[in-house]
Order: C-alpha cells, then structure tokens, then sequence
C-alpha cells in the first residue's frame, strides 16, 4: 500500500515509517523538521519504498502531490508540548486544527484512509479514571494557554469526525505519554526524555508540583503497533485509546531514572508556577481504558517500564544521532 506520513521525521513518525517499510508499504514521509530530524530517517534513506519530502502540510498543493496515489494518511505532524501550548498557542492552533482540515479536505475526494494521532491531553483534568473513550473532556477556561492544545486536538477530532459522517473513512487515535528512542528533552519537553538527559549528566532531576501526579507512559513501539493495526478498516469511524494502563507517580519515575543510570543526581521539587507560568494545572492523574482498543484490534502493549526505560537509556548513551542536548 502507498502511505503518507506527515510528521514523518518526528519521534514516533519516524518508527512508524521504518515499521511500515518493514511489513512492505511504500512510504512517504513529510516533515518540515520543525522537531523531527532527517538523522532519524537515515535508516531508510536508500530504501526503495522510501522518500522524504521537506515540507509543511501547510502548503496545500505540496499536501495535494505527495498525497498522490496514496491509499492511507497516517497524520501525526503536530506543534506540541505544554512549553510550546503556553508560550506559542496561536502557532500550537495553526499548526494543529489548519494541516488536519487541509488532510482531511484533500483526502476526502479521493476516500483516502486517515489515520490521525491525537491526545490524552483532550480528557484534560478528568478525575474519572480510567478514561474511557467516551469520557467527558474537562478543560479549564479559554483564558488559560495551557488549554489550547487539548482544545485544538478535540476541534480536529470534530473535523475526522465530521468527514467520517460524509463518508471518509477515519480513524481516531489517542496517544497516552509516548516515550522511548529518539524522543528529546529539545524536542517538546516530555518527563522521561528531560530526566534521562539529566540523569546522565548527574544534573538535578526536576519534578513539578509535589509529583504525586501520575501518567501511563508508553514505550514508542506499542504506539506504533496500535497505530499499524488501525489502519484495519473495521475501525473506521471510531476513536481510539493508544497507551499501555501501567500506571507511575512522576515521584517514582525520577527515582527509577536515578537508579536505572547510576545517576548522582538529586532529585528537586520545583513548583509548576515557577516552571509553566502563574496559574498553570497539571493533569492529576492519566489513564487509558483499553478495552477497545483490545476488542476490536487485539492490541495488547508489550514493552513495560523498566524495560522500555532500560532501551531508551540505552539509546541516550549510545548518543549517535541525536541533537546534541543544551
Ligand atoms: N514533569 C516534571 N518535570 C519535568 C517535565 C514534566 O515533573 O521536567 C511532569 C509534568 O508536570 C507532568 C508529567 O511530568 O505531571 C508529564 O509531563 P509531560 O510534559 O511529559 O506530559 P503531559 O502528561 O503533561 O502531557
């Protein structure tokens, strides 16, 4: 099958993409390595089935040729992290609700499959766990930045939906906290990237708030499992959790990263104020509810912590090509 994959240089894009040259695709990989770096690709520079295009899906008629012949779009390009949802929402909005509206419009007359990679962040500060996909969203007030990611995510949501009423056929998916080889503390900030740099530079682990707040982190490659297999058609029209229900407290993370690298670090509590801005709300707690996912895909995450942490790290001291952490 031919298939485009927008964010295609980025952290999960570009394991997909060597996961879909693996079972046999032809690949396209869009990126405009705002965050995603052609290093990552390098594996699959020379492949046949493989070609990388340097752009933005901002640029409609770029979107409209590499999107050519292609019998799925796989839409993970994206402007996230909360640093960038607090300090740049109007690029945060743009870059999310302006490139989906401009794939789902152009795949729609050609019924092209769009797969599209959205949050946990749309559950926002929901206390019901786990989250199942029919969970209220709770936001906090518009005023607030902070909530500009989940909002824009849930508006494209809106959008698959809206496409997939007219007849497209759209997938929804909602990634929990994704970590593991190639994700940066330079790239968007996420915890286990930033305390592993840390870490091996014996520097101080940050914890915000009190770190009793809890995530279900997600190793790349169970991501990316649950990503291929939804490109299934009976799973059109549907929406999706993408994670793995182990839970951890950000306090135990910080001590496992510690022990895990031999680290002389110590570990700090810095409030969120001090690092996100006056008013800023952490999402409490996070978890997926994966009985869908499981009922109608058979998808069961295999990589637990310790074991995903065990090859991230890894993967940070190998140091090869990586950008450089400040
Ligand atoms: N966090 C932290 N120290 C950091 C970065 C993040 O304690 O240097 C916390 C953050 O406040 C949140 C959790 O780690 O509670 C996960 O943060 P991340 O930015 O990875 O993703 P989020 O779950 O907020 O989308």
């Amino acid at each position: 099958m031919k298939i485009l994959v927008t964010g295609g240089a980025g952290f999960i894009g570009s394991h997909l993409c060597e996961r879909l040259i693996a079972e046999g695709h032809e690949v396209i990989a869009l990126d405009d390595l705002s965050t995603g770096k052609k290093a990552f690709l390098a594996p699959l520079a020379e492949h046949p089935n493989f070609t990388f295009v340097h752009g933005s899906g901002l640029d409609r008629s770029l979107l409209n040729e590499v999107m050519e012949g292609c019998e799925a779009v796989f839409h993970l390009a994206a402007v996230l992290g909360v640093k960038n949802t607090v300090e740049n929402p109007l690029k945060v909005i743009e870059g999310n609700i302006d490139v989906t509206r401009n794939v789902l419009e152009l795949a729609f007359p050609r019924k092209i499959k769009v797969i599209f990679s959205s949050t946990s962040e749309v559950y926002g500060k929901n206390e019901l766990l786990p989250f199942h996909e029919n969970s209220s969203r709770v936001l906090g007030p518009t005023t607030k930045n902070r909530w500009c990611y989940a909002t824009a995510k849930a508006l494209d949501e809106h959008m698959c939906f809206a496409y997939a009423d007219k007849g497209l056929p759209v997938t929804v998916l909602r990634y929990f906290n994704t970590y593991g080889p190639r994700a940066t503390s330079t790239q968007y900030g996420g915890v286990v990237p930033k305390f592993i740099a840390a870490a091996l530079k014996d520097k101080p682990i940050t914890v915000y708030g009190d770190g009793s707040q809890t995530r279900c982190f997600t190793f790349v490659d169970d991501n990316v499992t649950g990503t291929m297999l939804s490109l299934d058609r009976k799973v059109d029209h549907h929406v999706l959790n993408i994670g793995n229900d182990h839970s951890i407290s950000i306090n135990q993370l910080a001590v496992k990263i510690k022990e895990m690298t031999g680290s002389q670090s110590t570990i700090i509590h810095v409030p969120y104020e001090k690092a996100y801005g006056i008013g800023y709300e952490d999402t409490p707690n996070r978890m997926p509810d994966l009985t869908k996912t499981k009922k109608l895909l058979n998808y069961v995450p295999t990589i637990g912590i310790d074991e995903g942490l065990k090859r991230t790290i890894e993967w940070y001291r190998a140091g090869i090509t990586w950008p450089r952490e400040e």
